[in-house]
């Protein structure tokens, strides 16, 4: 057996940026502001400027910058927010942590994205029924892929709903020159370390260009503090980016657009490599995908990927269930005409190895063991 190929090579990327982030470690253990220190500011501005948005309030991760834009939309019992079926689960997660109710959409099969016709039908269905206010969308990213935003917010305003993109996935990605995290009323993103805008630990945003909330957000995730530290004016949490890490994304961030135009290439090696024998992932026109994963469909995915380890070639299935057929999600609304799609595709997804620094040999040795494997089955 060849030498095992990394899911995604942090490594290698270390290679590149690793002298300069050890440097803007070192600044903060010299001046040792550790807790919203001088990095961190200047990290919100940066990916303000980046993205487009006017601002950008950190805080501990992902999931975090949801249940705070949550809050910070003042979301509690009695509201619905609709959320796509087939996403990581933080996404409904933090509808209930709030005490509001997911209610799940489908997605469309090409983009893995919220059906706006799902949508659609959700919502009055949610309406008709009158116990629960209709109050938000949640739309994913999912795989680093923008939503259909401007579908989604005709819906949203038809039905005076706020739209709240989950951008964890995709920073880097566009859609219509318009970067992600830019749509809607705010986005929430992630900088766990695997995701396109990494870390080296937790990390989370909310991008607004809403004044008034973004105000609400720095409130909330210093224990709800108003003009002062000691001067607690709503129930807060401690919720903030450390230092060290915002000193680690800004030096990430620099390299950000041009680890997408890589992941550009590696994606599109693989859909010419691999259109004739899978579903490989279809991009609108307009949109460019941060390519957060690189997702295939086949049948018998499972048999490919045992097929694939034993070639030590690590893959991934996001997600192997819908939301709704988990324990947790069984007992919450789904769209009137079910989640057929987002059903049917869990059985069929398998991400392959994706990051900016994947080689071109290295590529061709994964491109051509799954085709074999294809071949087999
Ligand atoms: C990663 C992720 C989150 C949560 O981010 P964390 O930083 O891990 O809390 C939320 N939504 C989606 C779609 C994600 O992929």
């Amino acid at each position: 057996m060849s030498d095992p190929i990394p899911f995604i090579d942090l490594q290698a990327q270390r290679a590149k940026i690793g002298a300069a982030i050890d440097e803007a470690i070192a600044r903060v253990l010299e001046h040792g502001r550790f807790i919203l220190g001088p990095e961190v500011t200047a990290f919100e501005e940066q990916l303000a400027a980046e993205t487009g948005v006017s601002h950008v309030v950190s805080c501990a991760n992902g999931t975090d910058a949801l249940q705070l834009g949550l809050r910070a939309l003042d979301i509690g019992p009695g509201d619905a927010v609709f959320v796509p079926a087939f996403t990581f689960a933080a996404t409904a997660e933090t509808v209930c942590l709030v005490g509001a109710t997911p209610v799940f959409v489908d997605i469309e099969r090409d983009s893995y994205n919220l059906d706006p016709a799902s949508l659609d039908d959700a919502i009055a269905a949610t309406t008709a029924n009158g116990t629960l206010r209709p109050a938000g969308i949640i739309p994913v990213d999912l795989f680093g892929n923008p939503a259909n935003y401007p579908m989604i917010q005709v819906i949203a305003d038809k039905h005076e709903l706020w739209v709240f993109a989950d951008a964890a996935q995709s920073m880097g990605a566009q859609l219509d020159k318009t970067s992600t995290g830019a749509f809607g009323r705010l986005a929430a993103t992630s900088f766990f370390p695997a995701k396109p805008l990494g870390a080296y630990g937790d990390g989370g945003a909310i991008l607004t260009n809403d004044g008034t909330l973004a105000a609400a957000l720095r409130s909330l995730r210093m224990h709800g503090q108003g003009r002062d530290k000691y001067d607690n004016v709503t129930i807060g949490t401690n919720s903030r980016l450390d230092t060290v890490q915002a000193a680690i994304l800004i030096e990430k961030l620099s390299i950000l657009s041009t680890e997408i135009d890589a992941r550009q290439s590696v994606a599109a090696r693989y859909s010419d490599a691999l259109a004739d024998i899978a579903d490989v992932p279809v991009i609108a026109n307009g949109a460019i995908s941060a390519w957060a994963q690189y997702t295939i469909r086949v049948p018998g995915r499972d048999q490919l990927q045992k097929n694939l380890k034993e070639q030590g070639i690590p893959t991934a299935i996001y997600y192997p269930n819908p939301l709704p057929q988990l324990t947790a999600y069984k007992g919450y609304p789904v769209a009137p005409s079910g989640i057929p799609v987002s059903s049917s595709v869990a059985q069929e997804v398998i991400s392959l190895p994706m990051h900016p620094y994947l080689n071109a040999a290295t590529q061709d040795r994964i491109i051509k063991a799954v085709r074999a494997a294809a071949n087999a089955a």
